[in-house]
């Protein structure tokens, strides 16, 4: 997500926040192609230090044996801040969503294919799922199978097996309704599905409000693949994660299908349903970019293309682009998401600005093909992005990095104040800006310890160790300390755990 903004006009120092962007997923099972061709992307010629991670792409197939989904093979924990939101005993593979969208009635009919791998033996397993929809039939393994839905939560009462894997079907339908966010945050208070005025959607769903429109096991930890259909009334089109492997138009709907290429945590899935418009681009390695505006929106779209400096500029500092593509949508939203291969942005300045976008992109190194395991460490996201966007702003601005620490720095203390240690905080305040800026100061102050090099090495190798995966915070920690041949556990203790900011140097 995007952090707090903040400016300075004259001699007053006015506090502007910034909001965190949100990310969002959307996904719809297709079944059918046999060898899983149909969404795999051509290798993109990005040199030969670009990560390549469609070696393990699974394509569209739902079969939960196929090896291909060993990406996405993951260890689902309980969240320590959000217990209960998630399943530990469901490890997903693949999500197939078809999704039907009538923005009159505001009706969506949906079916979720479900490939999953069960952790344990027990007589029934759940998935988190909304309110506002209905299921109206649901199988395992093909049998009819029985369901409670009770509050949020989607009980299957079937037995299951240590190490099995599984194909869950769930046909549903009804008016998605978004969730509280956990946050004091003035840009988002719900998250999930969100339906406009004009009936067009989006989501942002950080921490958790996956659920709000299908059926998942909504914490980061659990990663899988997804694919989506989405139909709609023409000219509407639907968006979602990775990349369009078809569009065509069915009796005046729209009907849009997805392939995401890689495995994603559900907070990091988008879907948005509206007009657009779409335009083509590449990065200077190759990565193929795609921009979803609305129809001539000159600004968003000069606003979007701004993806292609950013990118090459970002691939300098942290390494190539660690996924096959990327996109961006913009949105009727206050907020911007990191949302993988295709991030959200609300449509305000502030969140089409270069910053923003630079923030989100990073995010793709720092957060995406790496994300937590448990929302105790967003700080490991939001660092590292706040981080790279001091950077950059730092040279948009003729300033040195060390004047826009300063400047954060001032403000910080009184984040850590309200909010807690940026590792340790207040659950209700997910996303407030002590998670962002006081990790920023402290990549800062390792960067000054470590010098140039070795920073700059650590910080590229990091997202590299663990692709498509879910590192702990000590397994991170500990590999810096290796990496860099420092004992920094005092370091880390002080900047991520002390009520107060640490002395700078
Ligand atoms: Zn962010």
């Amino acid at each position: 997500m995007k952090s707090k903004l903040i400016a300075i006009v004259g001699v007053v120092v006015a506090v502007v926040v910034v909001a965190v962007v949100a990310i969002l997923v959307g996904g719809l099972a297709v079944g059918g192609d046999d060898n899983g061709t149909a969404g795999k992307k051509a290798v993109r010629s990005g040199g030969p230090t670009t990560v390549d991670t469609t070696d393990s792409d699974p394509g569209t197939t739902t079969d939960p044996e196929d090896p291909a989904f060993k990406a996405a093979l993951s260890k689902p924990v309980e969240d320590s801040l959000y217990p209960n939101v998630g399943d530990p005993i469901v490890d997903s593979l693949h999500y197939g969503l078809d999704l039907t969208w009538d923005p009159e009635d505001k009706v969506l009919t949906g079916r979720a294919e479900v490939a999953f791998r069960a952790t344990a033996s027990q007589q029934e397993f759940q998935l988190d799922f909304g309110e506002g929809l209905e299921v109206t039939a649901a199988t395992l393994d093909a049998q009819e199978v029985e369901v409670t839905h009770v509050g949020k939560d989607l009980v299957i009462k079937a037995p299951v097996t240590k190490d099995q894997r599984y194909l869950l079907v769930v046909d549903y339908e009804g008016t998605p309704e978004p969730a509280d966010a956990p946050t004091t945050r003035s840009d988002f208070s719900t998250t999930g599905f969100t339906i406009t005025d004009d009936g067009d959607v989006w989501t942002m769903q950080e921490p958790y409000g996956a659920y709000t429109w299908y059926p998942v096991n909504d914490q980061p930890s659990d990663k899988a693949f997804y694919d989506f259909t989405i139909t709609t009334p023409a000219p509407r089109v639907g968006i979602a994660n990775g990349q369009l492997t078809s569009q065509t138009e069915v009796d005046g709907n729209s009907v849009s299908r997805w392939h995401l290429d890689s495995a994603a945590s559900s907070y990091l899935i988008t879907l948005a349903i509206g007009e657009y418009e779409q335009t083509e681009d590449t990065s200077a390695s190759g990565v193929p970019l795609t921009y979803w505006t609305a129809p001539g929106d000159a600004r968003a779209l000069k606003a979007m293309k701004y993806t292609k400096r950013a990118v090459d500029w970002l691939e300098e500092k942290l390494g190539p682009y660690p996924f096959s593509s990327l996109g961006s949508v913009v949105v009727d939203s206050e907020s911007a998401m990191e949302t993988q291969q295709m991030i959200t942005y609300g449509d305000s300045d502030y969140t089409l600005s270069p910053d923003v976008v630079v923030h989100e992109i990073a995010h793709q190194w720092y957060g995406d093909i790496t994300s937590p395991s448990d929302w105790k460490d967003v700080w490991i996201n939001e660092g590292m992005a706040m981080y790279v966007q001091g950077v950059f702003e730092a040279q948009q601005t003729g300033r040195t990095v060390d004047d826009v620490m300063d400047e954060w720095a001032t403000w910080e203390k009184q984040y850590r104040a309200t909010a807690g240690p940026p590792g340790n905080y207040d659950p209700r305040t997910f996303g407030e800006s002590n998670i962002y800026y006081g990790p920023a100061l402290m990549w800062h102050e390792l960067r000054k310890k470590l010098g140039d090099e070795k920073f700059w090495a650590m910080v590229r190798a990091w997202p590299t160790v663990h692709k498509q995966g879910n590192p702990t915070r000590e397994e991170y920690l500990d590999w810096i300390e290796q990496e860099t041949g420092e004992e920094l556990t005092d370091f880390f203790d002080a900047w991520l755990m002390g009520e107060k900011t640490p002395k700078r140097s």
